[in-house]
């Protein structure tokens, strides 16, 4: 791994480090490229686990901060983990034209009616085409800049199935159409979840797919590991070849709809 673009820091409360400490973890693994790329936050603040709304602009200036000290030694892009709500598209704009967010990730966690289903915990067949329709309208939207795990709802479906798959198959033929990237999510290999799913992996192989792999590190020492090594062995042995660094034209550095 050259380079990681899914990055946490504490703000979003499940995480540990600021994002310095994430920098000097890579500056020190030898990394060309990182994207700190929290959750983002809503207006709301009704999604647990998410920086407060209102810490949005020292968050930021940290960050910025944190970028000015160190980016002669390693690139630093600025970007959000994003789910696809379309109330909180104006704000995601905003990050991107007003304040230098280019790396948006689609990350979607919860879905339907007053985000009713969540990847972690109550995931079922209803929800998997809710799942499936909303990660493909957000891959429309042209805010995004790739997918990150797109088979997170297994943590909580029961199991691998044909409403499993149907819903996999959607999203990879969206992402096959658009060309956006899919990522392999480091963090669930690491943590041993149902994610990256093996099963997935091997259907997505019939679509024209590029892939990533992130760590979706939560703490500075998670960056890069043994386990991402032992990862990046896995998906090469099932001939799947990745992408050193996200192309230059998935950086969102205008949004215009
Ligand atoms: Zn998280
Ligand atoms: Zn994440």
């Amino acid at each position: 791994m050259i380079a990681n673009y899914h990055t946490h820091t504490k703000w979003c409360r499940h995480a540990k480090g600021e994002a310095e400490d994430y920098i000097k973890e890579a500056i020190g693994l030898g990394l060309k490229e990182i994207a700190i790329t929290d959750h983002v936050p809503h207006i709301d603040n009704s999604d647990p686990g998410r920086m407060m709304w209102e810490e949005f602009e020292a968050f930021n200036q940290k960050l910025d901060e944190a970028i000015e000290k160190y980016q002669d030694q390693i690139t630093i892009y600025k970007g959000f983990e994003c789910e696809y709500y379309p109330e909180a598209l104006d704000f995601y704009k905003k990050c991107i034209n007003n304040y230098g967010y280019e790396i948006m990730i689609l990350g979607q966690h919860r879905c339907g009616k007053d985000r009713y289903y969540n990847a972690f915990s109550n995931m079922d067949e209803t929800a998997l085409k809710i799942y499936a329709d909303t990660v493909c309208e957000g891959l429309k939207s042209g805010l995004f800049s790739f997918l990150a795990h797109p088979d997170v709802f297994l943590f909580s479906y029961p199991q691998w199935d044909k409403h499993a798959e149907n819903a996999l198959r959607q999203i990879y033929q969206t992402c096959e159409e658009l060309k956006i990237p899919v990522e392999i999510n480091g963090f669930g290999y690491y943590a041993g979840r149902p994610y990256p799913s093996t099963d997935a992996l091997k259907i997505s192989k019939e679509y024209q797919l590029t892939y990533m792999i992130n760590t979706d590190a939560h703490r500075p020492e998670l960056l890069y590991t043994e386990k991402t090594k032992e990862l990046e062995q896995l998906i090469k042995d099932m001939g799947i070849e990745v992408l050193d660094y996200l192309p230059k034209e998935r950086h969102i550095t205008k949004a215009i709809r």
